[in-house]
């Protein structure tokens, strides 16, 4: 890192501005994209899917199940015809996208950073998710459920499942610490 803080400057110079095509809001974009096509835009007469409709942190690995589930909408979409298919489509897209997009959007604003204003409960969640966090460190039960929903397989609504939310308000050490304890003794 040093030696290459030291070499000396590029000879060649920039010609033009720098363009950078960095989105300020995928989620922004989303909108205005699904705004524009319920009137004369030139949208009109295109479905936009995948990350051309909202391209998530890929961070939280859930683009590719994103697009695959629109695909599946769209072919739905168009089995009922292709009258307003358009508006059909992305009534079915929005409520692909709401989950994955609410529980990256909710890791994010755990940090003071961020900006955006936080929904309301979000520090309630906030401090559910953390409990959730360290419960799953410990109970497998917890951490198969929390995993589950992070990989778009149960919606985030599971995670709140009495069954589950007694084991994260209650997460003790009879899990997998205590598993894990066990196991070593065996040994
Ligand atoms: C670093 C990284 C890691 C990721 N990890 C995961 C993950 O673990 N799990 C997950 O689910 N998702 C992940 N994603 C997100 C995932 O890759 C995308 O959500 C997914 O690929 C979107 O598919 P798409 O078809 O909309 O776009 P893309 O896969 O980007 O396909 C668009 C295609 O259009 C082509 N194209 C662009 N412009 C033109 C043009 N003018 N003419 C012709 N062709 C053009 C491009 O070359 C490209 O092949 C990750 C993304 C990144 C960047």
């Amino acid at each position: 890192m040093r030696s290459r803080a030291r070499s000396p400057p590029p000879t060649s110079s920039v010609s033009s501005p720098i363009a950078s095509r960095r989105r300020r809001s995928a989620r922004t974009a989303f909108l205005r994209v699904a705004g524009a096509t319920t009137s004369a835009s030139p949208t009109a007469g295109y479905v936009v899917v995948g990350d051309a409709l909202c391209s998530f942190n890929p961070v939280y690995g859930q683009g590719m199940t994103v697009a695959l589930g629109e695909a599946k909408a769209l072919d739905e979409c168009l089995g009922e015809g292709l009258a307003d298919l358009g508006r059909r489509f992305l009534t079915r897209a929005a409520a692909l996208i709401d989950v994955p997009w609410t529980i990256a959007a909710g890791e994010d604003m755990r940090y003071p950073e961020v900006e955006g204003r936080r929904p309301p409960g979000f520090s309630l969640m906030r401090r559910y998710m953390e409990r959730v966090h360290r419960a799953a460190s410990r109970d497998p039960i917890v951490l198969k459920r929390f995993f589950e929903v992070a990989n778009l397989l149960r919606p985030a609504s599971a995670l709140m499942a009495p069954s589950i939310a007694l084991r994260v308000l209650f997460a003790g050490r009879d899990g997998l610490e205590a598993s894990t304890e066990r196991a070593c003794q065996a040994t």
